[in-house]
């Protein structure tokens, strides 16, 4: 209650009030006391020093003379007559006619008189006759003056004694007055603070409540500046403040937005600790890469802990990198600390090199395979050059023939590897333009027939066409994939012993036609299958070499093919022999 600004408003007024009234009733009382002090001296000492007093204190009288009565009957006649002037009224100042030792003789007050208190003004002129006492003490409860007398020959004192009652009367009137005073100044003030608690509390009492508001985070209304005061200054203050947290916020939300959007379609793995390691930020390309699900729950140390320790991520001045192999992916990962200065979390990046691996293995496992497939010949034209080298003029003209040939062969079988290869390169780096143009593809198979029928029949191949009729023309390179076309027959024609059964079917399915070729050869295992579009890949390498064969054809068609946007893949039969199908879009590449 105490602690609300209203009481707080409540308790100045009331100290001020009492605060003030204290000092001024203080200083009004002090004043009476100076006043009614001065006022007695100064009325005394003007009568005192009046001439004919003076002289009729002083100077005996006839009667006195006489003896008819006495000098102190005289001294009492004398002041009695003085009284009013004197202020003694007999109640609360009186006169005392005293001897010069100080002994009560006459006066107004009897009872006082017979039992006098010696005070200092009193003992100072008993002492000393010179002199009058009339010093002032203001702590005193009195005011008295003694003055001492000479009349015929005798000595008095005339001592005069105010009790201050009037005074005190009048201060206990003053202070009943400024206690009146005081509460009527306590009422007002509580009153008035009330007011002016009021005035000045509701605005604050608006500002907590928007600042309540703003702290809650709804910036939706303004507080309403109704003075021009400090509270108005603050309140347009605090509304400039809270535009500009809302502002703040704003941008920061749009950041973190920006970042969350960010992070959920990164294909790398995201994964933000804090500096005790618990989980802040995943995204879930990290869960998939890691094979577990991350929650808060999770922890740093279960995560990446066998990679490196938190603490040596947090204090590592630029990051730190590991490694990882799960389910047949490998892992590459970043550990690096968010905030250096005050270690306040890490940050682990985790990116998915597999298909680097594998791209890496592949050019690897390409480059030795060139080299090899170079070398054979190249080791088969020198053995053989070298021989005839040797041997020139000695050996016999038809071994000269057979040597030659082989050089020639191999020679021819080279340039076939190269060539090959040139178009393999001129694939990958997109060299290699498609001359699209609409053809009858049941034309480019009775070409594709025409041109290997002798081939066919060279290897008592029977070779079987079964299209269906009236295919539409299609859009794509007919010299290409008349190149596939062949590439695939003539695999079957090579691949099948003497004698074999060849069979070219072709169809139509909604906007696409299909070319299949199934032969009855030697087939290939189930297993290897899907590595026969492989570059260099041979199920049996000393036949393939021996037909001529470079491991390169069907790459070169599935490249074609894919270029096409089409679709060559082997068909999954229990007939022996192999079966290859290809799909092309009527419309071509580029439509769906
Ligand atoms: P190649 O020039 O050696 O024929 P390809 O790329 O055309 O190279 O074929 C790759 C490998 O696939 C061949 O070496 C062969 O082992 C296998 N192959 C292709 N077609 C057939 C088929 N019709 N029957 C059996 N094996 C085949």
């Amino acid at each position: 209650m105490l602690r609300s600004l209203h009481m707080k408003l409540v308790m100045i007024m009331v100290l001020l009030i009492l605060s003030l009234m204290t000092v001024v009733g203080a200083f009004l009382m002090n004043s009476v006391v100076a006043f009614y002090l001065n006022d007695f001296y100064s009325q005394i000492s003007t009568v005192v020093s009046d001439q004919d007093l003076f002289r009729d204190l002083t100077t005996q009288t006839q009667a006195e003379l006489s003896g008819e009565v006495t000098g102190v009957e005289m001294l009492d006649q004398v002041l009695g007559a003085y009284a009013g002037a004197l202020g003694v009224n007999g109640n609360n100042r009186n006169y005392y006619i005293l001897d010069r030792t100080g002994t009560y003789l006459a006066g107004t007050d009897d009872e006082y008189g017979s039992n006098l208190e010696y005070t200092e003004n009193l003992l100072a002129v008993v002492q000393d006759r010179s002199r009058v006492g009339d010093k002032s003490n203001v702590a005193a409860d009195y005011m008295d003056v003694a003055i001492p007398i000479d009349r015929g020959g005798e000595s008095y004192i005339i001592y005069i004694r105010d009790n201050r009652d009037t005074v005190d009367e009048l201060n206990n009137q003053l202070f009943t007055l400024i206690i009146e005073a005081l509460i009527f100044g306590l009422v007002i003030s509580v009153l008035l603070s009330f007011l002016l608690s009021k005035t000045m509390i509701t605005p604050i009492r608006r500002l907590t409540n928007g600042a309540e508001r703003v702290a809650g985070g709804d910036f939706s209304d303004k507080i309403e500046v109704t003075s021009r005061d400090e509270i108005g200054v603050l309140t347009n203050t605090f509304n400039d403040m809270a535009q500009q947290l809302e502002d703040t916020i704003r941008q920061v939300e749009n950041e973190r937005n920006k970042l969350d959007t960010l992070f959920l379609h990164m294909t790398d793995g995201v994964v933000a600790f804090s500096a005790e390691g618990q989980v802040i930020h995943s995204n879930p390309a990290a869960e998939q890469m890691l094979c577990c699900p991350i929650n808060g729950e999770t922890s740093y140390g279960q995560l990446f802990g066998d990679i490196a320790a938190l603490d040596s991520v947090l204090a590592a001045p630029d990051y730190l990198e590991g490694e990882r192999e799960l389910e047949g992916r490998y892992l590459e990962l970043l550990l690096a600390p968010f905030d250096r200065e005050n270690q306040t979390g890490a940050l682990v990046v985790i990116h998915d090199v597999t298909e680097q691996r594998k791209n890496e293995e592949m050019r690897r496992e390409f480059v030795a395979n060139v080299s090899h497939e170079l070398r054979t010949p190249l080791t088969n034209i020198r053995s053989y050059a070298e021989t005839l080298a040797e041997n020139a003029g000695d050996m016999p003209p038809n071994t000269e023939k057979k040597f030659l040939g082989v050089i020639l062969n191999e020679s021819d079988r080279m340039t076939h590897i190269v060539q090959d290869l040139l178009t393999l390169s001129r694939f990958d780096s997109g060299r290699s333009e498609l001359k699209l143009g609409r053809f009858s593809f049941t034309g480019a198979i009775n070409d594709l027939y025409n041109a290997v029928y002798m081939e066919a029949q060279r290897h008592d191949h029977t070779v079987e066409m079964r299209l269906e009729p009236a295919l539409p023309e299609i859009m794509a390179d007919r010299e290409r994939i008349l190149q596939v076309m062949m590439n695939i027959v003539s695999n079957a024609i090579k691949y099948t012993p003497d004698g074999g059964h060849i069979i070219i079917s072709a169809g139509r399915s909604a906007d696409r036609v299909w070319m299949e070729v199934a032969d009855n050869g030697i087939g290939i295992p189930a297993a290897d299958r899907g590595r026969i579009f492989e570059r260099f890949y041979r199920v049996d390498k000393a036949r393939s070499r021996e037909s001529g064969g470079t491991g390169l054809g069907l790459s070169i068609a599935k490249e074609i093919v894919d270029r096409h946007e089409g679709v060559l893949t082997t068909v999954d039969k229990e007939e022996p022999g192999l079966t290859l199908r290809m799909e092309l879009k009527i419309e071509g590449p580029g439509h769906d």
